[in-house]
């Protein structure tokens, strides 16, 4: 049996306190810990925070399907690349692309969006098989209002190997 560990926040209130979500066989959630590194909370979780493993294993929640509404054109996530990108990078529309930022890497779907500029991608978050989380730091956080950085992340993508 498989297990990891995923350093990430919580998403139940705006206090984002950093958390360690335990994951077993290949992509079921099954622990929560208050992160003991996180520069803000150190640790802390409430009680909903400590509730976030019965909320993701309901049955009857929202999940990525639902909540990626506005990408939901196919059932599987996609990496949105400009054209001119593609060729540049040699990814073509529907294959396996690697991306990389300095926090980690994914491998997703490449999809060729003619309403991107070039130099940017785009990716939804709140998919398992192509987690965006794992591009990011949840310890970098803006200032003000303590929100991992979610955007505007530099990465370079290639066709994966
Ligand atoms: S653990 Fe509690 S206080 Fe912290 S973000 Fe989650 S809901 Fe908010």
């Amino acid at each position: 049996m498989d297990m990891i560990k995923v350093r990430t926040h919580c998403r139940s209130c705006w206090a984002n306190c950093g958390v360690i979500i335990r994951v077993e066989n290949g992509g079921q959630i099954t622990g929560v810990t208050g992160d003991k590194d996180h520069p803000r909370s150190r640790g802390y979780i409430c009680a909903k925070g400590a509730q976030l493993v019965w909320g993701h294993n309901r049955p009857d929640r929202l999940n990525s399907y639902g909540n990626v509404f506005r990408a939901r054109d196919e059932d599987f996530p996609a990496l949105r690349v400009a054209i001119s990108d593609a060729a540049i990078f040699a990814i073509a529309d529907g294959a396996l692309a690697l991306v990389r930022s300095l926090h980690g890497e994914i491998t997703v779907r490449a999809r060729i969006d003619l309403r991107l500029r070039p130099g940017v991608v785009s990716l939804s978050h709140g998919w398992h098989p192509a987690n965006a989380t794992r591009l990011t730091d949840s310890r970098i956080v803006d200032p003000l209002t303590t929100q991992p950085q979610m955007s505007a992340i530099p990465v370079a993508i290639a066709p994966a190997p």
